[in-house]
């Protein structure tokens, strides 16, 4: 399927010289969306995972079904201040900005499998801070699953060893 026809791209959106890749057209039609969960599903049935992880927010958006799809959990990776029990944290830098990313304590057992699931693949310091955060957990990052990769911000580099799907690159 050709998904790039459901992304909208917007010029200097949230600051000047940022060009944003919007998903909402892509969960606006619902072939489109089913289609691109499915394949991240088929993508980790061979990998025996235990737990999804996505970072806030649309991570959930899309990690949520994955993990709906494949009968396993689905833990939340969010800014600091936004979980209710214990967390730990993991400071990070982002393509237009710096934050501090959490999950709780006792969302990961110690050697769980986990598939990490956002919408793009960016810089690659969302996706580096989330597996640091499973890593201190315990969790084995099995594979990492993004609808859209923007190659020319390296992001790959970050993820070199890790098992990596992207189904869209710009
Ligand atoms: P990175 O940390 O630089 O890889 O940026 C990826 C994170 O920022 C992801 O959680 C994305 O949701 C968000 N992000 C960065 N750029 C875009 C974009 O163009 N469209 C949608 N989300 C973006």
């Amino acid at each position: 399927m050709d998904y790039k026809e459901h992304i909208a791209i917007v010029q200097d959106w949230p600051k000047e010289g940022i060009t944003f890749k919007d998903i909402t057209p892509l969960m606006d039609n619902g072939k489109a969306f089913k289609s691109a969960v499915d394949e991240i599903v088929h993508y980790s049935k061979d990998k025996e995972i235990d737990l999804v992880v996505g970072p806030e927010a649309r991570g959930f958006i899309v990690g949520c079904p994955v993990s709906y799809a494949l009968e396993i959990g689905f833990a939340p990776v969010r800014k600091e201040g936004k979980l209710p029990r214990d967390t730990i944290k993991v400071d990070y830098g982002l393509e237009y900005g710096k934050d501090v990313l959490t999950i709780h304590k006792d969302a990961i057992k110690p050697g769980q499998r986990v598939l990490i699931v956002d919408d793009l693949l960016a810089t690659g310091g969302t996706i580096e801070a989330t597996i640091a955060l499973v890593e201190e957990l315990g969790g084995v990052v099995a594979g990492c699953a993004f609808l859209v990769e923007l190659t020319y911000l390296d992001g790959r580099k970050k993820l070199d060893g890790y098992d990596v799907l992207t189904l869209m690159q710009y």
